[in-house]
């Protein structure tokens, strides 16, 4: 047996599946990992059971079925006001987290930096770094998480090559303003920098927030890859659906990667999503539906020990426990789901250094009746 050398020796189960086990093991309500406690539409179901039906059980085209593209495409335009090439601009991919692996793994090589803003999704650092390429984290810190541009700026070196955003932002629940979508747009240009932006919470923004998508900045369309999530969309994590959009150069770097990566993504589910976002309606209602369940939580916890952070988008809130406790996030978490049968997420997770902040992240994609149990459990602390 030769000796395993570790290419990501600082990693470990990811604190969702940590969270997730935890909340089995006590049977605690799970407000932890991201995914709805719901049914999807009964219509995309039979829709998908049609289409495993009918025969269509072989490979797809390797960047997705075309019918899909065209509908992505159509939607993306409608939203954005950009056109997208449904031939040449979009693929079609087994998940989110698979378009951001492909996307790192098409540009990234040793020593190139790229620039991420934390709290972060876990799955960037270990992708970027598996390329042989280094994270500079710009720390960003509660209650609202405000970015400095002159510090990012001072990050930027000659090894810089790419930039990495999250909006709407898992987990602080904040949607980039079109300032800061200003100063990206201008320190991509001048440094000369590709941009990631992940987008998967696209449809839930709430309070008259809206959600200006990369590909509508002139200057960062053609520099950028952006990410987008079916399991979102449709309330359907399980499926591992989701894509990505590029301009044509990009876009055709991105396919040698992803034709060697899983080749193409699940054939019967393209052609059902693609019938079944062809009504507009079906995601448009998202955010509205998602905000009734924002207020909900915030509601039912108004006037309780637990602080709310403004929560504009995505389907987190985030909790203060500054009055209740001085325990470490992780301890304060792991205390919840023992004794009080609800499992979070610290915050801490999202930070390469375990910044504590006394934060929790609770997902409010849940059934009204979870969440009002889950306010009675943490009201009753
Ligand atoms: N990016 C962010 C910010 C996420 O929260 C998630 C997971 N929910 C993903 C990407 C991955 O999406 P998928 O489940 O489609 O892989
Ligand atoms: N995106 C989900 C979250 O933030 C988790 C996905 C996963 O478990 N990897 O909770």
């Amino acid at each position: 047996m030769p000796t395993i050398q570790s290419k990501l020796p600082g990693v470990g189960l990811t604190i969702f599946t940590q969270m997730t086990n935890l909340a089995n093991q006590y049977q605690a309500i799970n407000l932890s990992q991201g995914f709805p406690d719901f049914e999807p539409s009964e219509k995309l179901l039979s829709l998908v059971k049609k289409y495993y039906a009918a025969g269509y059980n072989q490979y797809a085209p390797m960047a997705g079925v075309l019918a899909l593209r065209e509908q992505i495409a159509q939607k993306q335009e409608a939203l954005y006001g950009v056109a997208v090439d449904a031939a040449t601009e979009i693929t079609i991919t087994s998940g989110g987290t698979q378009a951001l692996f492909s996307a790192i793994s098409t540009l990234i090589r040793p020593g190139d930096e790229v620039l991420i803003f934390e709290p972060a999704y876990d799955s960037y650092r270990p992708a970027i770094e598996l390329y042989g390429g280094k994270v500079v984290a710009i720390p960003l810190v509660a209650p609202d998480f405000q970015i400095d541009w002159h510090f990012v700026r001072s990050q930027v070196t000659s090894a810089t090559r790419m930039v990495l955003i999250n909006n709407p932002t898992n987990p602080t629940g904040r949607v980039w303003s079109a300032a800061d979508l200003a100063d990206l747009a201008d320190l991509a240009t001048a440094a000369d920098l590709f941009v990631l932006s992940d987008e998967v919470y696209e449809h839930m923004v709430y309070s008259g927030h809206v959600h200006q998508s990369v590909w509508s900045i002139p200057k960062l369309h053609d520099r950028s890859f952006v990410v987008a999530s079916f399991g979102k969309l449709l309330h359907t994590t399980g499926w591992k659906m989701g894509y990505i959009l590029a301009s044509e150069p990009l876009m055709r770097e991105f396919q040698k990667v992803h034709q060697y990566t899983v080749f193409s993504a699940n054939t019967p589910v393209q052609y059902a999503i693609a019938d079944f976002i062809a009504d507009a309606h079906e995601y448009l209602q998202l955010g509205s539906f998602f905000e009734g369940k924002r207020n909900l939580l915030q509601a039912g916890l108004a006037g309780s020990k637990f602080r709310l952070l403004p929560c504009e988008g995505t389907y987190f809130q985030l909790l203060d426990y500054s009055m209740v406790s001085d325990a470490s996030e992780m301890d304060f978490a792991r205390q919840l789901i023992v004794d009080h049968k609800i499992a979070t997420v610290p915050v801490s997770a999202f930070y390469c250094n375990s910044l504590n902040q006394n934060l929790l992240r609770v997902c409010f994609a849940k059934k009204d009746e979870t969440i009002l149990q889950a306010i009675d459990n943490l009201r009753s602390i």
